[in-house]
């Protein structure tokens, strides 16, 4: 919970705050965009929720925060019951956005794909009882497909509730060595029909994206949105190799997708056309950065 006590300096006045704990990881800034804004090198209230609908969002923020640095002067029970419930958060097509991220990946957002053949999680949340119950009345786990290394979180123990198959790439396996696939190479692999896994290595040796039905690419942190430019991008620091993710970005334009699904950034919804201008602009943005 939230301290009102080490509330920061930089919140407005009002119910909503966030304390001196926030580890600066921007979920409350997607959930909540309208209140919550980074503010030198961690995030703040900005703006207060006027409406039913804001106020929601950022009850919203305030679970899915992995470190409870969001607090209420007065907790409104029936808007926080109703934002626990609003979680996996469906975007579109069966597949969710999880909420309750977890400080053992930074806070890293997860997905969930309810699907005929066996549901999947991508990445881990923390594992809650809330999401957990939700899970399982949703038909429980096959698959939990391990972007790299940073995001396991609690995937060992959503694989022991479901029974479910963990799926990571070998050069990042050290963080999941239990794994029941465990992937080589550098080649596209399909895992079952509608669901390949793209080796994306850059960010970390072992970095893969999983496409899903040739819409939703589910990128860890090798690609995301950023909303102030409007624009994709891929990571500048904590890189392995900066030659390998302009190989890996580059290996994305033999795809077609219109959803971009990141661990941390944005995710975004575009028209597979500008999906692809976005990719190559980006791609001569780093060419550009490498060469000078
Ligand atoms: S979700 Fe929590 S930790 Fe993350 S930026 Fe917001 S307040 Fe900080």
């Amino acid at each position: 919970m939230a301290d009102a006590k080490k509330r920061l300096d930089t919140n407005v006045a009002g119910n909503f705050f966030v304390d001196a704990t926030c580890i600066n990881c921007d979920t409350c800034r997607q959930l909540a965009p309208h209140s919550f804004e980074e503010v030198g090198e961690l995030s703040a209230v900005t703006r207060q929720p006027e409406d039913d609908g804001r106020v929601h969002q950022a009850y919203q923020a305030l679970l899915a925060c992995p470190v409870g640095s969001i607090g209420t002067e007065r907790s409104d029970k029936i808007q926080l019951q109703a934002a626990m419930s609003s979680f996996p958060l469906l975007l579109e097509g069966g597949v969710f956005y999880c909420g309750f991220n977890s400080e053992k990946s930074f806070g890293a957002n997860s997905y969930f794909i309810q699907h005929s053949e066996g549901n999947w999680l991508i990445d881990s949340p923390r594992y809650i009882k809330h999401l957990v119950d939700a899970i399982d009345r949703m038909g429980g786990l096959r698959y939990i497909f391990l972007t790299h290394e940073d995001d396991v979180a609690d995937a060992a123990r959503y694989a022991v509730k479901f029974g479910a198959t963990r799926i990571i790439h070998r050069a990042d396996a050290d963080a999941m060595p239990e794994a029941e696939w465990i992937v080589d190479g550098v080649e596209t692999v399909t895992l079952s029909p509608q669901f390949e896994l793209i080796p994306v290595p850059g960010h970390t040796p072992g970095s893969s994206a999983l496409l899903y039905g040739n819409r939703f690419l589910f990128t860890g942190d090798h690609l995301w949105w950023d909303p102030k430019t409007r624009s994709l991008d891929a990571p500048r620091r904590l890189v392995w190799r900066s030659r390998a993710m302009l190989h890996s970005i580059e290996k994305l334009l033999n795809y077609r997708f219109e959803w971009v699904l990141a661990g941390h950034g944005d995710r975004v919804k575009l028209p597979p056309e500008d999906m692809q201008a976005h990719l190559r602009f980006l791609l001569d943005q780093r060419r550009s950065a490498l060469a000078s």
